[in-house]
């Protein structure tokens, strides 16, 4: 974590020097030209990583779980953890949406003396004028968007085709629930077969779990390639305009996973925080430089399995079923930015609006891929509902300052999952952080 700590500073010292360098230079530069072709090249470097990341998810989530039934020889207890698990993650995404409900009612971002914020409203319309292509496009395919799709999620459950489901970029419900059914069914066969078949699939999570350590070697690197062009592109203009609304998301993130989160570590696991943070230092950073919790996954399971010590059956079960359906910093953010665009928009919301907003950003942070931005057609979703005026010039807006915030709130969404694997396993028995914590660092380094 060392390393990609250092990585991350030295992105943005250089990203900073890179653009006040084109800045100074002009437009036409020769320096700019060598600017934007070592952004294309860091880009296409970073893309690489992620994309390294997102291979493994696949064959690790399913070997990982099928391994996991076939080594207790059933599922037995799994109602109860279930159970536990679904319990946690809606409790800590309620707790998330109320903290962001009252610093955004606390902080008002989007009012100056209790009237709209007119500065950040022509921002909002300044940015449709600015946004890329890509951007514009996104927003436009969100707005097709129906209420109704949402309950889409519940239908992949059972995909119907269980390759295309393993395609579904950062939705692997169907994949969790086909490999459960694979185990238990694995698990009634005759001893002989079924200890071929185990055997096989033990062997694949091991070789899974070797491919995500040599490439989290490269990690610094991905790193880097990740940052850089993210600080090349950001100016500092946006960050004082929409200051306020920094503040006011990343305070809310911030007391999430600095107190309400290690609260519940303490008291309701009776577990040290301070040991679980340094045990998923490198999943939190990873899913700060990728902004994706899905393409972390892998990084989440060796921090939790092997620094942490929760055991292959919790964490196979809770964290892949996190990564999809709990998001606590989604959530929170959700709620900031509806309360957010409708101070801007001059929308007074009554308690009772507040409360659909409450509920929406619950039901929809459910629905939300652990993909970058992915939160924003939710927003989209949730401010037509309550009919809030202009509310694809927001999203847009929203969209293009959208990264900092991104990679914030994917920290907390990997982190809230990592806390519901520690209580989980430990309510379950489990020797969890007790030990030596730096398993995972010292076998990359071996
Ligand atoms: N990027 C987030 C994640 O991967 C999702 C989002 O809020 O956009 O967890």
């Amino acid at each position: 974590h060392w390393q990609i700590l250092i990585a991350l500073g030295l992105a943005v010292l250089l990203g900073v020097i890179f653009r006040n360098f084109s800045i100074a230079y002009g437009g036409e530069s020769s320096f700019t030209e060598f600017a934007s072709k070592t952004i294309a090249t860091s880009t296409f470097i970073g893309d690489m990583f992620m994309s390294a990341l997102k291979m493994i998810i696949v064959p690790l989530i399913v070997s990982s779980i099928i391994a996991g039934i076939g080594a207790l020889g059933g599922v037995k207890g799994f109602g109860r953890m279930g159970l536990k698990t679904v319990g946690f993650y809606t409790l800590t995404s309620l707790a998330a949406i109320l903290v962001g409900l009252s610093v955004v009612n606390l902080f008002e971002p989007g009012l100056v003396n209790g009237q709209p914020n007119e500065e950040i409203r022509a921002a909002f319309d300044r940015s449709v004028d600015e946004a890329s292509e890509k951007d514009l496009a996104k927003v436009e395919a969100a707005n097709e968007k129906q209420a109704t799709d949402y309950l889409d999620f519940f239908k992949k459950l059972f995909p119907p085709n269980i390759i295309s489901a393993a395609s579904d970029n950062g939705q692997m419900l169907g994949l969790i629930v086909f490999s459960i059914l694979f185990g238990v069914a694995m698990t009634r066969l005759p001893t002989k077969e079924m200890t071929t078949l185990q055997g096989t699939v033990q062997g694949i999570n091991d070789v899974m779990i070797l491919i995500t350590r040599w490439i989290m070697m490269l990690a610094p690197v991905g790193v880097f390639a990740l940052m850089f062009p993210v600080v090349y592109k950001s100016g500092w203009q946006i960050f004082i305009e929409m200051g306020s609304y920094f503040g006011t998301v990343l305070t809310a993130l911030a007391v999430h996973m600095f107190i309400t989160l290690p609260l519940i570590l303490k008291f309701v696991g009776g577990l040290n925080p301070l040991s679980h943070f340094k045990a998923m230092q490198t999943a939190l950073l990873t899913a700060f430089s990728t902004a994706s919790s899905s393409a972390t996954l892998p990084v989440t399971m060796r921090c939790v399995q092997e620094n942490a010590g929760v055991s292959k059956r919790t964490s196979s079960f809770t964290l892949p079923l996190g990564a999809t359906v709990n998001m606590d910093g989604t959530a929170l953010y959700e709620c900031v930015a509806v309360i957010f665009v409708a101070q801007v928009m001059g929308v007074d919301m009554s308690f009772g609006q507040q409360f659909v907003v409450v509920a929406a950003a619950l039901l929809t942070s459910i629905g939300v891929a652990g993909v970058p931005s992915a939160s924003l057609v939710a927003i989209l979703l949730i401010l037509k509902n309550s009919n809030i005026d202009g509310a694809e010039t927001a999203v847009v807006a929203l969209l293009s300052v959208d990264r900092l915030l991104d990679m914030s709130r994917t920290a907390v969404n990997v982190f809230g999952d990592s806390c519901a694997a520690v209580v989980v396993g430990a309510s379950e028995g489990e020797k969890v952080l007790q030990g030596d914590l730096h398993h995972f660092e010292e076998d990359i380094e071996e």
